[in-house]
């Protein structure tokens, strides 16, 4: 597989500079024709936000990227599945809607006539759009991940798993390892056939719902997801080797065996790195620890991070129970909007943080009162 990666600085949303940056980087990472072919684009849209707020992929890059297409004579579908996704779902708020209303691409339906995808063990509800397609291209957004602590190319993918079958996928892996593995289990059963992270405004701290946007600055493209996802790390400086997803894919060796097999193509890395992103602690200790004593020791319960509830911000949306895998929350049954954990059920996904629209889910220690 092509081993290549392709950076561009790019300052801004600007509809111009995107469509010439965009051009360039899907040329130079020498991506498959697109004439003639029927185009799936896979925006990031874990919830219909305001673009500013850094959740969702920006709409100037994805109307871009249409007009691109368009203009190399593709047909070209956009959809995702967000994290709590009801039928006849319209991201309008994010723009995204207005952007295939605009371009005339097709916005579809994730929820309509999926079928079952194998992967490496058991099988999976997929968007039908999948096999209707000839291409797929899809459009991380840069962003932390409390879970899997960055948002990229393999990541980005679970997103063509619609409803809430993606939820459950956390009951079943329990762990960040686990969930690592079935992400790169859907990558491999899923061929994509190019990936451009938006980085042009990423999101540091509590990721992927509720961080701080940040100036990143940087469009990358390529059509291998783990080349793509090494080089991403790098720039916002997390140990490439550290990240579960991308230490699974490299034992596979199916899109590369080493980080050395990466073509990189843009600024000097140096010159766009951002060792000052906020990211996601990784305690090199933490997961052998948790491998020896999981269920074993309560104690190492009372030191994982955890969600906390914070029921003064609550607006009792109901969001976070109906996602939660593993029926680990509920609403209390006397006081209004106060979400009470069980924390023996508590699997740490962490979905209840990203579906909640009010910051009212922390992910931290526990702490003497909570
Ligand atoms: S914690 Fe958030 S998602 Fe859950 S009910 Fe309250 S506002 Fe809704
Ligand atoms: S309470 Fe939150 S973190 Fe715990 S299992 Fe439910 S959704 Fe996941």
């Amino acid at each position: 597989m092509n081993k290549k990666v392709v950076a561009r600085k790019c300052p801004e949303y600007d509809p111009d500079i995107l469509f010439n940056i965009i051009s360039d980087i899907y040329r130079a990472c020498e991506a498959p024709p697109v004439t003639g072919k029927k185009v799936l684009l896979k925006p990031n849209l874990l919830s219909d936000n305001d673009p500013d707020k850094c959740i969702t992929t920006h709409p100037a890059v994805v109307e871009a990227m249409i007009r691109f297409l368009q203009a190399e004579g593709a047909t070209v579908f956009v959809g995702d599945s967000p994290a709590v996704h009801i039928r006849s779902f319209k991201p309008v708020k994010s723009g995204m809607y207005d952007v295939c209303e605009r371009t005339g691409a097709v916005w579809t339906d994730f929820l309509r006539s999926p079928f079952q995808t194998r992967l490496r063990k058991g099988t999976i509800r997929t968007a039908s759009i999948v096999k209707e397609v000839d291409l797929i291209i899809s459009i991380p957004k840069l962003k932390n991940h409390e879970l899997v602590y960055f948002t990229g190319a393999i990541k980005n993918t679970l997103g063509l798993v619609p409803g809430f079958v993606k939820a459950k996928q956390h009951a079943l892996y329990q762990d960040r390892n686990r969930f690592s593995e079935f992400l790169v289990d859907l990558n491999e059963a899923i061929p994509q056939h190019f990936f451009l992270i938006d980085g042009i405004m990423g999101m540091e701290g509590r990721g992927p719902a509720q961080g701080t946007p940040v100036r990143t600055e940087v469009l990358i493209g390529s059509v291998n997801p783990l080349a793509l996802d090494i080089i991403t790390c790098s720039i916002i400086g997390y140990d490439p080797l550290a990240i579960p997803t991308n230490l699974i894919a490299l034992s596979r060796g199916k899109w590369l065996r080493s980080p050395d097999e990466i073509i990189y193509e843009g600024p000097i890395l140096e010159t766009i790195t951002r060792e000052d992103f906020r990211r996601i602690p990784i305690s090199p200790f933490r997961n052998i620890a948790l491998k020896f004593l999981r269920n074993r020791l309560f104690t190492v319960r009372r030191l994982q991070r955890r969600p906390v509830f914070l029921h003064e911000k609550c607006i009792g949306c109901l969001d976070c129970i109906k996602i939660c895998p593993t029926n680990a929350i509920a609403m209390h049954p006397a006081i209004q909007n106060h979400v009470v954990l069980t924390d023996r059920k508590c699997i740490r996904c962490f979905c209840c943080s990203e579906v909640c629209q009010s910051n009212a889910v922390e992910v931290r220690r526990k702490v003497f009162g909570d």
